[in-house]
C-alpha cells in the first residue's frame, strides 16, 4: 500500500491518495483542494482510480470532488449520516468557499466497520461523529486517516452544523483503543502516531474524554 499526501495551499487540507502496489487500484480521499495535482499524480503513477472517499462533508474536503469525477467517473463513498450535508451547500459551507457551491449525493453510503478493497489492500471505516454527524476515519493497514476528528496535538471543532462535543469525546475514546504504532494522517497538519498522540494530545487524555 502506498499513501500519498497532497497538501492544498488555500484550505490547508490534506488530500490523500491510497494505492495498491500490485494492482495499481487507487482511491482519492477528501479532494477538497489541489485537484490538478491529484490528477497529475494519478496519471504519473499510472493509477487505476476506483473510488473517491470522504471522511466528512465539509467544503474543504469535498470542494473538488467534481473535478475528480470529471477525470474519471468513479463512485463517491461517504458515511450514511453525512447525506444531508453533502446535499446542502450552506451546511457543507461550500456556499462561502473558493471551490464554489457544491451539492451532490454519494454513490455508496457506508457505516461503521464496513470494508472496501483496492486490489489486495483492505480499507475499513470507523464511524467517528463529533466534528460532523457522519464523520469517519479510514483504516488501511497500519495507517489511520482521521479527517477532522483527530489532528496532531488537537481535534476538530464541534461548533459547526452536526457537531457534538459529547459524541466527539466518545469517538476519540474509540480511536484511543487502537495500537500505539498506528500512523495517524489527519485532514489538516502533519502526520503523527497514535502513541505520540496518546502521550501528548490533551484531547486524548483521560482528563478530557474520561477513562
Ligand atoms: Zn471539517
Ligand atoms: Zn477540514
Amino acid at each position: 500500500m502506498e499513501l500519498k499526501r497532497i497538501n492544498d495551499f488555500y484550505t490547508s487540507t490534506n488530500v490523500y491518495i491510497i494505492s495498491d502496489e500490485d494492482t495499481k487500484q487507487a482511491a482519492v480521499v477528501d479532494p477538497g483542494g489541489s485537484p490538478d495535482e491529484v490528477i497529475e499524480y494519478l496519471k504519473e503513477e499510472g493509477l487505476d482510480l476506483r473510488y473517491i472517499i470522504l471522511t466528512h462533508g465539509h467544503a474543504d474536503h469535498i470542494g473538488y470532488v467534481k473535478n475528480i469525477k470529471e477525470y474519471k467517473d468513479v463512485p463517491i463513498v461517504a458515511h450514511k449520516d453525512e447525506k444531508d450535508m453533502l446535499n446542502d451547500a450552506s451546511k457543507n459551507l461550500s456556499d462561502r468557499m473558493r471551490c464554489g457551491k457544491t451539492e451532490f449525493d454519494a454513490d455508496i453510503y457506508v457505516d461503521d466497520k464496513d470494508k472496501l478493497e483496492l486490489g489486495n489492500t483492505k480499507l475499513s471505516f470507523i464511524h467517528t461523529p463529533g466534528h460532523t454527524e457522519g464523520g469517519m476515519c479510514i483504516r488501511v493497514e497500519n495507517s489511520l486517516i482521521t479527517g477532522d476528528t483527530l489532528f496532531r496535538g488537537s481535534m476538530g471543532r464541534c461548533d459547526l452544523y452536526g457537531g457534538d462535543e459529547n459524541k466527539m469525546k466518545k469517538s476519540l475514546k474509540k480511536i484511543k483503543k487502537y495500537e500505539n504504532e498506528l500512523a495517524v494522517y489527519p485532514g489538516h497538519g502533519d502526520a503523527s502516531t497514535l502513541g505520540h498522540e496518546k502521550e501528548t494530545n490533551p484531547y486524548l487524555s483521560s482528563k478530557y474524554i474520561g477513562n
